[in-house]
């Protein structure tokens, strides 16, 4: 059996991996090291850091490309092409369309206005929707 290798720190020698059940430090050997939780950085952490590695402009670019490939398989879906891969394909480019959208917001900073506008808007649409014998050519 084989075991992950774990991070756990000496108080005096820092962090050190180790896939021992027994570890020690390998500095000063001493057995009284505690175990470092890996931190899980949450979505927040992780758009902020691509945020600054790559630059806005760069990752604005992206979403422009991530939506393109959404568009290119949600043609291919109506073209009938390979359906089954195709809807994996489409779960895969809306799971990049969404990660992408959720940077936008951040570089944006206009998470506030987006909820005002979604909230404007699915308003008209339950309008829409009741207005009965009406039709719908102007929903947005
Ligand atoms: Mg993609
Ligand atoms: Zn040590």
């Amino acid at each position: 059996m084989k075991y992950r290798a774990e991070i756990w720190n000496c108080g005096t020698h820092g962090n050190f991996k180790t896939k021992s059940l027994q570890p020690k430090c390998p500095v000063c050997k001493t057995k009284k090291v505690s175990y470092k939780r890996r931190h899980t950085k949450n979505k927040t952490e992780l758009y902020e850091e691509a945020i600054s590695k790559w630059g806005k402009e760069f990752q604005i670019l992206m979403v422009i490309e991530e939506m393109a490939e959404l568009t290119q398989a949600l043609i291919k879906y109506f073209r009938g092409k390979k359906p089954f891969e195709n809807s994996y394909n489409i779960a895969e480019e809306m799971a990049d369309v969404e990660i992408m959208l959720e940077q936008l917001k951040i570089i944006c900073g206009n998470a506030p206005l987006i909820e005002l506008q979604k909230e404007k808007k699915l308003k008209k649409l339950q309008k829409l929707l009741e207005e009965k014998n009406e039709s719908h050519k102007t929903q947005y």
